[in-house]
């Protein structure tokens, strides 16, 4: 089979296709078709030695991906051979023809989901929930700012909040983008370039803030995020690419939590129960993962230069 492999940690050119022998599924495996990999900040992190400078080489990059299930390993009941699904996580990598999974990465793809927006599921939308119910523990009601909700995760987080029944503002950095979150739930955005942005955000809200703020830039943002909370507000911090300063009597005064997240420290029933909610927001239609570029497997150099830029409006994904 063809796949991408990582001989050294370094920039995107260090990724290059090669033929592999396939993956066999061992007991509680599953051996997926890929038929479309999802293209994550994280997997440009790894590649480039920011997170797991031990990481084995070479490897296959790739979390998420959609496909049908190729074979399965011994004593799994719930699936069967040929089913449409997508997979949270990956042992083998996605980047590839065919992948290996544990059964419990696996989950079911509605007929109405293309294989590309499958892709789009595993870590954007079960980063979104995690960070919006299980940490934020977001109610109906409660006004979320999503401060860049025109990206992959940003715009799984504007749709899981607006069916939810909260009040969704939302951030990104171009008029399309400003659109693009608005169609997707949002009854108010603003351009983070703005310079006034954060006045405008407070007059909207008469001055109370925002209960929830879901924050994928924190070395940006999070010294200006304590000011823009209600009392007791929380911000959930998803996403930063530095160090930042901040008061913390902004955070004193408001009784604030800022909570950490990272969906690689998700318990197996938290990530099963989100799975759950997404699955019934795939069925109802208040879900749909927003697909901006479709790339073959070759370009997956080119995949990783653009997903570390802005203007991503929605997900990459790589089509082996
Ligand atoms: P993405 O698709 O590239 O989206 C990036 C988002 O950040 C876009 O909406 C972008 O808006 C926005 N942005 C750019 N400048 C900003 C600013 N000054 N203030 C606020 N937002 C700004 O990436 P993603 O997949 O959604 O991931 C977002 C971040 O979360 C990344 O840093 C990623 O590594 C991280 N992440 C963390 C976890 C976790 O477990 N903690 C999981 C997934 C992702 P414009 O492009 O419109 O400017």
């Amino acid at each position: 089979m063809q796949a991408i492999r990582v001989r050294q940690l370094g920039p995107p050119e260090v990724m290059q296709l090669e033929s592999l022998p396939e993956p066999r599924p061992g007991p509680g495996q599953v051996l997926v078709r890929v038929q479309a990999a999802g293209v994550n900040p994280v997997d440009a992190y790894l590649r480039a030695g920011l997170y797991r400078p031990d990481l084995p080489l070479p490897y296959t990059p790739g979390i998420d991906g959609a496909g049908t299930i190729e074979a399965l390993g011994a004593d799994i009941h719930a699936l069967r051979p040929g089913q449409r699904v997508y997979l949270t996580w990956s042992i083998t990598g996605t980047y590839a023809e065919k992948t290996l999974c544990a059964a419990a990465h696996v989950f079911p793809l509605p007929a109405q989901i293309s294989f590309a927006q499958g892709a789009a599921l595993g870590v954007p939308y079960g980063t979104a929930y995690c960070a919006l119910f299980q940490r934020a523990r977001a109610v109906p009601g409660e006004t979320v700012l999503v401060h860049g909700a025109s990206g992959g995760v940003g715009l799984a987080a504007v749709q899981l909040a607006h069916a939810a029944g909260l009040r969704v503002i939302g951030t990104a950095g171009s008029d399309a983008g400003l659109a693009l979150v608005r169609r997707e739930g949002a009854s108010e955005t603003f351009n983070h370039k703005a310079p006034d942005y954060r006045d405008r955000l407070l007059e909207l809200t008469g001055g109370r803030g925002v209960d929830v703020i879901l924050e994928m830039l924190a070395n940006v943002n999070l010294g200006h995020d304590l000011s823009l909370l209600a009392k007791r507000g929380r911000v959930v911090i998803i996403g930063s690419r530095g160090r930042v300063e901040l008061d913390p009597r902004e955070a004193m005064g408001r009784d604030a939590v800022l909570l950490g997240m990272s969906l690689f420290n998700i318990a197996p029933q938290e990530l099963a129960s989100a799975h759950a909610a997404i699955a019934a927001g795939l069925e109802q239609g208040t879900l749909r993962p927003v697909v901006s570029r479709e790339l073959g497997l070759a370009a997956a150099a080119a995949a990783h230069h653009a997903v570390m830029e802005s203007g991503s409006l929605g997900k990459f994904v790589l089509l082996p």
